[in-house]
């Protein structure tokens, strides 16, 4: 648009708010059904706006957008024109949760003409959600017959109105109440739901439904002074709730969350996010209101990004919303009732790790999320409370409090109200885990030995510090592989050198006498830091990440160094670099590394008693210079996630590609065959580090072609041993010479049936 043409449009800030909401409250607590009180919201938006129409759409049954009221369109439209969810920029606003604000509607690609309603001369037109309990209720809209260019404020001021509006919808006023509560079809028959698992187990209990959700009553302030103080007033009391959360973390050792607590903490005190609750409040709204406001604004403004940090960052502002807001009430939090069933199982839309542990953990057994990823904070937490999670997208829709409810986080399935049949199986399945727990247990303390006498070195992967009991529980040699990545990614700001210094220094304090291999930061593709952005990457996997992040910000690398350098101090340290693809990179990577070491020296530091250096095997480019990497590395370790997914060009995240191939194949083992035979003549210790390590059968098959170090997940760690103890390695390594020629897609059935003929517990 050139600017002439900008000059023409007709700019306008908005009304003044504190007046119009003044006005809708008086409506609001007038008399009147509430069909007449939605057509006189309308009409007073429409001249307090100066807008040609403001019409209001309402949700019905089916995901249907009827219009209720308008003032500017034909009357004879009300309660006749409809618009499916996305249908039209109604339809549109409604599908994706925004506002939408148009200077030129009709060259909109979802404008929708509608002839009954006689909008033809209109040019413009701004929408917004109503959106209530985290769902869109209906739509408000404004239309201009001149072409208008909205300002930010107006568009803010008509979410504000929407707020009211939806007290309205939910009041059960313009629609039954049962019409609302039906919207998603309960379904009360025995039901199997798919989902995603982000936390593996089983567990069983009754329905326990989280809805943190306050009833507003009262949206438009009488007094801005005392709502400002009842805002400071709940601010304080949610701080030091939070406050004895962390003191209770700390009390039952729970070392990661506890520090997700703290970034928690941190949010709850974010200035940005209070000075918009308050600025809301000099608006005209009630404290509560004002809350409510600025996390409909926060939800809308974020709802189309995609990074997943991002998402789950709202995920534990939706739960700081919801404390405040239990706060104003002056209400408990649900969790704290007597009346809790004795297994109870969580159900909730989304819940922040706080929330999670105000639940009591000796009854609590799994938890349904509609939101939420394997790696947000809460399912940080309920991993190290060992609590099954699963995301449903419509759990809430679904279950109803106390449902007995059967949540499988190793198939991502929940069942609801589950046949009894259902209910009798799995609980054979939960006391045949118990007992395999229990005889995994009592190998800990056997040898990690194959039947026939050769000893298999077990290491851990871990990433935090809730994972290092595990270390002395599990029997495990070592650490693997540590990936410093992890506690990067559960902080919202980079961690100084001497945080990063601290944290190294417990882990190695806390393996004690056991070997650490530390990862130098392997973040970009899938793991990404909220305050590192790399920009968008059409294939992030083959993109900057890891070791090349390192290289081409060297000091980020260098303070990670120094960091693990100095928490040795004295003691043996090992670092391995990810993803590298050349020797030249891992030659620039220990440069680095040597720099640091000098500059330990110079500030008399002391050094580490010995300095192992290693790389990963995860780009294939690096198995074609083994004859110039070997001579110049202490260790390998293969990382088959990645080798894989480079190997036979297959992104591991993508469930399309990620599962058709199999690392159990002939182009996988061979190759991996020929890595072992020239680590060994080169004399350099070989690992591996990637899932198939901690699978039995696959554990088994490296073991065959002379792997004799596996590190793994912790809960890995039973099932291998179990498996390498039953194990003749000379007759498996006979039996796979006649396998590596063959053209199988997978040699994963030939092997499952050497481990059946054998006696090999898989
Ligand atoms: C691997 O790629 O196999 C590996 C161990 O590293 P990550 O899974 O952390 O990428
Ligand atoms: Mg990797």
């Amino acid at each position: 648009m050139d600017t002439t043409e900008r000059e023409t449009i007709a700019a306008y800030e908005g009304p003044d708010s504190r007046r119009l909401l003044a006005r809708l409250r008086d409506v609001m607590a007038g008399g009147g059904s509430g069909q007449d009180r939605l057509n006189e919201i309308v009409g007073l938006i429409a001249v307090e706006m100066r807008a040609d129409v403001c019409s209001c759409y309402v949700m019905r049954a089916g995901e249907v957008l009827e219009l209720f009221a308008t003032q500017g369109l034909n009357q004879s439209a009300v309660h006749k024109t409809r618009l499916r969810v996305g249908e039209g920029i109604v339809g549109d606003i409604a599908a994706h949760a925004r506002a939408m604000a148009l200077e030129d509607a009709p060259s909109h690609p979802s404008f929708a003409y509608r002839p009954e309603t006689g909008e033809d001369p209109f040019q413009s037109m701004a929408g917004v959600p109503i959106l209530r309990g985290g769902k869109v209720r209906g739509v408000l809209v404004l239309q201009h017959k001149e072409r208008r260019h909205y300002a930010e404020e107006l568009v803010e001021t008509l979410q504000t109105i929407a707020m009211v509006v939806a007290e309205l919808v939910a009041a059960g006023e313009l629609v039954n109440a049962q019409e609302i509560s039906n919207q998603g079809d309960p379904v009360l028959l025995p039901a199997r739901l798919s989902g995603v698992a982000l936390n593996p187990g089983l567990a069983m209990g009754l329905a326990v439904v989280h809805r943190p959700q306050v009833t507003i009553r009262q949206m438009i302030a009488e007094d801005e002074g005392k709502e400002q103080e009842r805002l400071s007033e709940a601010l304080t009391a949610m701080h030091s709730a939070i406050d004895d959360l962390l003191a209770a973390a700390a009390l039952a050792g729970l070392g990661e969350p506890r520090d997700i607590l703290e970034t928690y903490r941190m949010f709850a005190e974010d200035r940005g996010w209070l000075s918009r609750i308050r600025e809301a409040i000099r608006m005209g709204l009630t404290a509560e209101a004002a809350v409510q406001q600025v996390q409909n604004d926060t939800r809308v403004r974020m709802s189309h990004l995609t990074d997943p940090y991002i998402r789950e960052r709202l995920l534990d502002l939706d739960d700081l919303t919801n404390r405040l807001l239990l706060h104003l009430a002056g209400k408990k939090s649900e969790a704290d009732g007597a009346t809790l069933p004795d297994d109870l199982v969580l159900v909730a839309r989304s819940l922040g790790p706080a929330e999670l542990l105000d639940y009591d953990q000796r009854r609590l057994r799994g938890v349904i999320v509609e939101e939420g990823s394997p790696s947000s904070h809460v399912c940080i937490v309920a991993r190290a409370l060992d609590i099954p999670v699963v995301q449903v997208s419509d759990a809430l829709n679904r279950i109803e409090a106390g449902d007995p409810l059967i949540v499988d986080g190793d198939h991502a399935t929940i069942f609801v109200r589950p046949a009894e049949d259902i209910q009798d199986a799995f609980t054979q399945s939960m006391d045949l885990r118990a007992r395999r727990e229990e005889m995994y247990t009592q190998t800990r303390s056997l040898p990690s030995v194959t039947r026939d006498g050769v000893p298999i070195s077990i290491q851990l992967n871990c990433g935090l510090l809730i994972d290092l009991p595990h270390l002395h529980a599990s029997g495990a040699e070592g650490i693997g592989l540590y990936r410093t990545e992890i506690p990067f990614m559960v902080r919202s700001t980079y961690p100084e050198v001497d945080v990063q210094t601290d944290l190294y220094a417990r882990i190695m304090d806390e393996a004690g006498e056991k070997p650490v291999i530390f990862r130098t930061l392997d973040v970009g593709g899938d793991k990404m830091l909220p305050y590192m952005s790399s920009g968008e990457e059409e294939n992030p996997s083959l993109g900057w990440r890891a070791i090349r992040i390192g290289l081409d910000h060297p000091s980020l690398l260098r303070q990670q160094l120094r960091a693990l350098l100095c928490a040795a101090a004295g003691r043996p340290l090992s670092v391995m670099f990810p993803m590298v693809a050349e020797v030249a990179e891992l030659e620039a990577a220990r440069n680095i590394l040597n720099l640091e070491l000098e500059r330990l020296v110079e500030h008399g530091r002391e050094p580490p008693s010995t300095l192992r250096v290693g790389a990963m095997i995860e780009v294939p480019s690096l198995l074609f210079q083994l004859p110039a990497l070997l001579p110049r590395v202490d260790f390998v370790s293969v990382g088959s996630n990645d080798l894989t997914q480079y190997v036979f060009a297959a992104d591991r995240g993508n469930p399309r590609t990620a599962s058709r191939y199999d690392p159990l194949s002939p182009p996988m083992m061979c190759l991996l065959r020929r890595l072992v035979e020239a680590c060994s003549e080169a004399g350099v210790s070989l690992s591996i580090c990637g899932e198939m390590a901690g699978r039995p059968l696959d554990a088994m098959a490296l073991i065959g072609i002379g792997f004799r170090s596996l590190s793994m997940a912790p809960p890995s760690v039973g099932p291998v041993k179990t498996m390498l103890r039953s194990l003749d390695v000379a007759a498996l390594r006979q039996y796979m010479q006649g396998l590596f020629q063959r053209p199988d897609h997978s040699l994963r059935p030939k092997l499952k049936a050497f481990a059946k003929d054998h006696g090999v517990l898989i």
